[in-house]
This record gives structure tokens, C-alpha cells and sequence, in this order.
């Protein structure tokens, strides 16, 4: 079965409305109606509206980098599904390296939230990945397939059917060091495996893993050369709009 190339762009904490108008506006000149891929972008909370009107009817999809496990209620500063979705989003990311590193999110919070968004139509986008000590110290393995563990926990083989998984080794975001394909390839193919063990055989050739870190025109062909690497998850060169249009049309 074929699996659609993803390329997903994580804007992170840049861009007020009228910069990331301007991005998407320019971007839409570069990728409109290019739909080999599955092009998607994330910006930040208060860009997704605006950004949501600029890609009414485009091949552009919308995505936000976080959400919050209830449905409403008293928990200042936190965005719901729902609001996501009434923002125009359809995609939402979880997990990511920094919400781990910075702001406390745990296994248990990610685990939660993917539970929340999947019973909407959302489709979460679950970033895993070690660091570099982790990498060093030999516990890649166990330190990729416990967080995948611990985010799918208690979630049927249908609801995990849904997920996009990024692979993003934290070494290799911002930092201009891409894993080798190889390096990629290795990770991508022991997540593949785990989730034909864990699930089926079935489920583990549709899912869609993408590769995080560093992904630039540069590097982006023979990273997605690989057999199980689906996408990519880029975020520096998603602020160009040429940038990342090279990348979509690798
Ligand atoms: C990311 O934030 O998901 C990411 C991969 O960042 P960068 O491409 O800048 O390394």
C-alpha cells in the first residue's frame, strides 16, 4: 500500500498574523495545487484563523503545534480540539521536543492529549526521538520505543491507525545536524517493526513516519530515498517560502 509523502512545516514561536500571511500567501505561490506531497503547516496559535482564511480551498493544509487534553474549562493559556478545529486545523502536533524539554510535557501528557484528539477528526502528528547522551549511552531503542509506547497506550490498532509519527532526534533539531539516512533509516525501520508486532502487519505499512531534524533542499532527497522514511517534519526551513518549497518538491 502506498504511503503519501507528508511534508509539514512547524513555524514554532515565529510569525505575528500579518508574517505569516505573508509566508503562506508566498507559499501558496510556490506549492498551489502541488499535491504529490501532503503539504502542511503550523503556526502559531494566534496565526491559525488568519492562516486558516488564506488557505480556503488550497491543497495547503493546517495544522497547530499543540493542544490541551480538555474539552474546556478553567486552565488558563490552554487551546482545546475543539478551538483548534474552529480555527480551521486538521492536524495537530504532540509531543514535540521542545513542549518536553521546556515545558514539562511528560509520556502520561502526550498520551492524554492523543487520546483527546482522536476522538475528533484531527490527526495527531507524535514526535518521539533521543537525546544526544540517550544516543551515546546506546538506549536509542529503548528510549524511541518508550516514548511510542507510552504515547499509544490503551489506544485501539484503529485509533493508532490514525497517527503520523515524526521521528525527530533532538540532537539534530535547530542544531543543522541531520541524522545520516542511514542513521534515519535504522530508527524508522525498528519503529515500522514495532508497531507490526505491537498492532499488525497491516497497520505498520500504512502509517506515515516522518523524519524531523535539519531537513533542508540539501539533504531532503536522499532522506527520503529511504524506504520507511514518509515525510519530513521541518522546521527552520518552513520560515522561507522558497525554502520549503524545494523541500516539497524534492
Ligand atoms: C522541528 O522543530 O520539528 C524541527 C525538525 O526543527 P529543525 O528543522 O529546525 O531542526
Amino acid at each position: 500500500m502506498g504511503r503519501k509523502t507528508v511534508i509539514a512545516g512547524n513555524w514554532k514561536m515565529f510569525k505575528t498574523r500579518a508574517e505569516a500571511a505573508e509566508l503562506v500567501e508566498a507559499l501558496k505561490r510556490e506549492v498551489e495545487g502541488y499535491d504529490e506531497v501532503d503539504v502542511i503547516v503550523c503556526p502559531a496559535f494566534t496565526s491559525l484563523s488568519r492562516v486558516s482564511e488564506l488557505l480556503q480551498g488550497s491543497t495547503i493544509q493546517l495544522g497547530a503545534q499543540d493542544v490541551y487534553w480538555e474539552d474546556e474549562g478553567a486552565y488558563t493559556g490552554q487551546i482545546s480540539v475543539r478551538m483548534l478545529l474552529d480555527s480551521g486545523c486538521r492536524y495537530v502536533i504532540l509531543g514535540h521536543s521542545e513542549r518536553r524539554q521546556y515545558f514539562n510535557e511528560t509520556d502520561e501528557g502526550v498520551n492524554r492529549k492523543l487520546k483527546k484528539v482522536l476522538e475528533s477528526p484531527l490527526v495527531p502528528i507524535v514526535c518521539i526521538g533521543e537525546t544526544l547522551d540517550e544516543r551515546e549511552a546506546g538506549r536509542v531503542a529503548e528510549v524511541v520505543l518508550g516514548q511510542l509506547k507510552a504515547a499509544v497506550e490503551s489506544l485501539t490498532a484503529d485509533e493508532v491507525s490514525r497517527i503520523i509519527v515524526a521521528y525527530e532526534p533532538v540532537w539534530a533539531i535547530g542544531t543543522g545536524r541531520t541524522a545520516t539516512p542511514e542513521i534515519a533509516e535504522e530508527v524508522h525501520s525498528m519503529i515500522r517493526q514495532w508497531l507490526a508486532e505491537a498492532f499488525s502487519e497491516e497497520l505498520s505499512a500504512s502509517i506515515r513516519i516522518l523524519y524531523g531534524g535539519s531537513v533542508k533542499p540539501s539533504n531532503v532527497v536522499e532522506l527520503m530515498a529511504q524506504p520507511d522514511l514518509d515525510g519530513a517534519l521541518v522546521g527552520g526551513a518552513s520560515l522561507d517560502a522558497q525554502t520549503f518549497a524545494k523541500i516539497v518538491k524534492y
